[in-house]
């Protein structure tokens, strides 16, 4: 006996039984896939309520009812055909597709793989019904029609689903999964279609539940509180702008809501739910900077555009598309959601609001040359100073002197010195609390109070710093919290980006070798060029390479450091270096800053465009405001 690769067995056209199977092995994975189907059949027959009943996750019963147009009774047995479809007739007509279905493949696929009763009673007219008929399919034969007293509408019963194709009803779930894929993808359906009434009920031992009603005419936030958190839902924010005649428009979740899931990026094209790298790319793109690498967006996307333009046909089950034009579709994309993002919805994402320090220009971007400092202003630099030269640097500098506010401090203050180990001035400090002094022991310690403080930005005051991290702000009765590092680092990379930092470097007293492995010297060569526009002064040796500058920002160890983490690690285009020297300059957690320091770096942050994001997408700043505030102590019922 031959049944070998190589037997020869003459070529025979499939039994139409054998081809629905194979057919439905692409259409019907699952309970939901024959869920999606037939709903989707239901809206494209003009339905306004659908009614779905499932029975042990679909498997065993999974019913979809509705009061569209319906199937002429001469109709019907062709619409169990394969590849019968009243909704495109040529292959004009496939050029744009407009309804859910077109390939006439679903309903003789799962009358292939499980008992399928169709029912149904044409309307073509409002209150003008013809007598209903009914067909059944089982196992891909037909095994019953005649007439029905279904006064309209079609009613779809599927049974025993793959009770034929053990292999595939191995791969269920339990039925608890199976519903609630099914509850999954009903919703993704009607998300799409608030015009429409869904329903969907469980029936158990006993008789059916509802598990969910979805009434015509419920806004689009309102269908989703089913399957979003409803504090989620409460902050989503609606976008919605046409360019390049596509239209783009939803529900979009502030970055301070973004969590560590993908699972909440609903995207639809022509109302059909799909799933498309493409749309995911620009949404990731329009949160660019907001988001860290493990955070995702969440958002509900319509995209709305010409059939035309949109290939549907791509996969068996529609669930994914091709664009014509996929640039412009990108730039719709990021369009729309951009200006959801900024503009007059600043405030939404920006706790600050778009203007808070009054520097700003009316659309929340700062004139790039608003907040650098001439070069002529230039106070020395503190010789006594340990730390990165950008803290104290071209760019710092005349800020952190530049108090808006001029209480002057008792002289003791003014000797203090972030170098100075706080010992040394403790002592010396008239406020700090003497326990004898007080006649009441013991007192607990409090940490001295730091000079200076509170401080005035603008119109911020600040109060102090915490845990030699945050600055404490308040404002218009809310307090805020910024992370002295990430909103450093972010005014950092503005200046570094606008180049308002000059480049030229600052050279090194002794020069410094360092030794590279030969994958180090490859990506030397490689960012040669992005190095020294930052300012370092680089030549190539034998070992590795000999460092006689490094960017004025950083100073010599920082410089160097950078320059092996670099040169070590993977760095990812231009950007990421800028980030990383931003990241490196900037002050750090745990430093101890003055008020003056304070205020310097306050003024320039608040004068930076996207402040309320560290380049790496982390919030700069939290905002408590009376609302939050009052939750937070239970004042509210
Ligand atoms: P397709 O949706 O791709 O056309 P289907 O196999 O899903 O293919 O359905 C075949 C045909 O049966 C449809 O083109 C439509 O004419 C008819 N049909 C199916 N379901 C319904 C329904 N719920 N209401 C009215 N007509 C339906
Ligand atoms: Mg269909």
């Amino acid at each position: 006996m031959n049944t070998g690769p190589f037997s020869t067995r003459p070529i025979r056209l499939l039994p139409p039984a054998l081809r629905n199977q194979i057919a439905a092995g692409e259409v019907v994975e699952r309970p939901a896939s024959v869920l999606k189907e037939l709903v989707e059949n239901s809206l494209d027959a003009g339905a306004t309520e659908v009614s779905i009943s499932l029975e042990n996750g679909g498997q065993t019963l999974l019913a979809v009812r509705d009061n569209g147009q319906g199937i002429p009774v001469a109709d019907l047995e062709l619409a169990v055909t394969r590849h019968a479809t009243s909704k495109v007739a040529s292959f004009a007509d496939l050029l744009h597709v407009a309804s859910y279905g077109f390939r006439g493949e679903a309903l003789p696929s799962i009358g292939s793989v499980a008992d399928m009763l169709v029912e149904s009673a044409y309307c073509p007219e409002e209150g003008d019904c013809a007598e209903g008929a009914f067909i059944r399919v089982r196992h891909g034969e037909i095994a019953a029609s005649g007439p029905s007293s279904l006064p309209r509408g079609t009613l779809v019963e599927v049974r025993d689903l793959f009770a034929n194709v053990p292999a595939r009803l191995k791969f269920l779930k339990t039925p608890a999964t199976e519903l609630k894929r099914c509850q999954e993808t009903l919703i993704r359906l009607a998300l799409a279609r608030p015009d429409t009434g869904f329903s969907l009920s469980v029936s158990g031992a006993d008789k059916p539940q509802e598990r969910m009603r979805l009434e015509a005419g419920l806004s689009l936030p309102e269908r989703l509180i089913s399957i979003w958190p409803r504090q989620l839902v409460d902050s989503l924010h609606p976008f919605d702008a046409e360019r390049s005649g596509l239209r783009v428009r939803g529900l979009v979740a502030p970055a301070q809501q973004a969590q560590a899931r993908g699972d909440r990026i609903l995207t639809y094209v022509n109302n059909r739910p799909v799933q498309n790298r493409l749309l995911l790319q620009a949404l990731r793109q329009a949160f660019k900077g907001r988001l860290t690498s493990r955070e995702y967006p969440q958002a509900v996307l319509f995209l709305d555009m010409d059939p035309q333009e949109v290939d549907v046909n791509v996969h068996p089950a529609k669930s994914e598309v091709r664009f014509r034009d996929e640039r412009a579709v990108f730039g719709a994309v990021l369009y729309a959601l951009e200006k959801a993002l900024s503009g007059s919805t600043a405030g939404f994402f920006d706790p600050l609001g778009p203007a808070a320090s009054g520097v700003s220009a009316p659309n929340g971007q700062v004139p790039a040359s608003a907040n650098i400092p001439e070069q002529a202003e230039l106070p020395p630099l503190s010789a006594h100073s340990s730390r990165p030269a950008g803290f104290w640097g071209s760019i710092d500098a005349p800020r952190l002197v530049d108090r808006v506010e001029q209480e002057r401090e008792d002289p003791a203050e003014q000797q203090e010195r972030p170098d100075l180990p706080e010992s040394v001035f403790r002592a010396s400090r008239p406020s700090a609390l003497r326990e004898e002094e007080t006649g009441y022991a013991p007192i607990p310690k409090l940490p001295p109070a730091r000079g200076g403080y509170p401080v005035s930005v603008g119109d911020f005051t600040c109060l102090g710093q915490v845990a030699d991290t945050y600055l404490i702000l308040v404002h218009d009765a809310s307090l805020f919290l910024v992370d002295q590092h990430a909103a450093h680092e972010r005014v950092l990379l503005h200046a570094i980006r606008n180049q308002t930092m000059s480049a030229q470097s600052q050279l090194l007293a002794i020069p410094a070798d360092l030794p590279l492995h030969a994958s180090e010297k490859t990506r030397l060569e490689q960012l040669f060029g992005q190095l020294t526009n930052l300012g370092y002064s680089l030549s190539a040796t034998r070992a590795g390479v000999s460092v006689s500058g490094v960017p004025p920002l950083l100073g010599r160890t920082e410089g160097l450091e950078l320059l092996r983490d670099i040169l070590s690690e993977r760095v990812d285009g231009p950007e990421e270096l800028l980030h990383r020297m931003a990241c490196r300059a900037a002050i750090k957690a745990g430093q101890t800053l003055t008020a003056d320091e304070t205020a310097g770096l306050l003024r320039q942050w608040l004068d930076t465009p996207e402040r309320a994001f560290c380049p790496h997408g982390r919030p700069t700043v939290l905002r408590f405001d009376p609302a939050a505030l009052e939750k937070m102590f239970k004042r509210t019922k």
